[in-house]
């Protein structure tokens, strides 16, 4: 079989170069067209509700700690196995269980919001943070401080109260409201119910330009 890499050009097309032709009106076309590209970083991007970005351990304001209760289900539900936990528990009766290591290797992560779905208390979080590269690997694998400092630059930040703001990816898609323990009935817009979150193609057929 002869491959040929180049399409046999007319002699017309020789004497009148068609191609610098062909490449001057695209770039007179573009030349007046809508911009496509952004000026980042001076022109952010617009972040989606239910973005996940860089991870956070929500701080209990009574305790001032993190909200998590050692159940290891995030650990367990996440794919890339990037979530270590050590915990123990006080000997006294009624005591709750204490966080002695949080870890997430965020280089392994997919960033599929498994955990934060899982998560019976919200503790563990995506959150809408997406400028968070480095130029060294430890400062990328959070620890519980780390992913406290996380939570509290990213509530900061937030428009909204931090006890109002809700992420819709906190709540698990396709679960009956009596079916969710209770910090996880949270008052989510019926667009983000699970048949309304397409993604690809579909996404262009749902949404209008404006919206995008
Ligand atoms: S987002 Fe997914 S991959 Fe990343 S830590 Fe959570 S469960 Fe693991
Ligand atoms: S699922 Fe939530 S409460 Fe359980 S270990 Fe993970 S972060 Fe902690």
């Amino acid at each position: 079989m002869q491959i040929q890499y180049k399409p046999k050009r007319g002699w017309l097309a020789t004497i009148f170069q068609a191609e610098i032709v062909q490449g001057m009106t695209l770039t007179l076309k573009r030349l007046f067209s809508k911009p496509i590209t952004r000026q980042y970083p001076d022109e952010k991007p617009k972040i989606r509700p239910g973005f996940r970005g860089q991870h956070a351990l929500v701080r209990d304001p009574e305790t001032g700690d993190c909200k998590c209760i050692g159940c290891m289900r995030c650990a367990m539900a996440c794919p890339s196995r990037c979530i270590r936990i050590r915990s123990h528990k006080d000997k006294e009766p009624g005591s709750r269980r204490v966080i002695d290591c949080y870890r997430i290797d965020s280089l392994r992560c997919v960033y599929c919001g498994y955990c934060e779905e899982v998560c019976p208390v919200n503790a563990i979080v995506l959150t809408e943070v997406y400028e968070y590269g480095s130029y060294t690997r430890p400062s990328l694998y959070f620890t519980k401080e780390q992913l406290l400092a996380n939570w509290d630059r990213f509530a900061a930040e937030l428009d909204t109260p931090v006890e109002e703001y809700v992420n819709p990816f906190w709540r698990p898609r396709g679960l009956s409201e009596q079916d969710l323990p209770a910090p996880k009935r949270l008052p989510v817009s019926p667009e983000w119910s699970g048949e309304q979150q397409v993604v690809g193609r579909k996404w262009r057929q749902h949404h209008t330009p404006e919206q995008s």
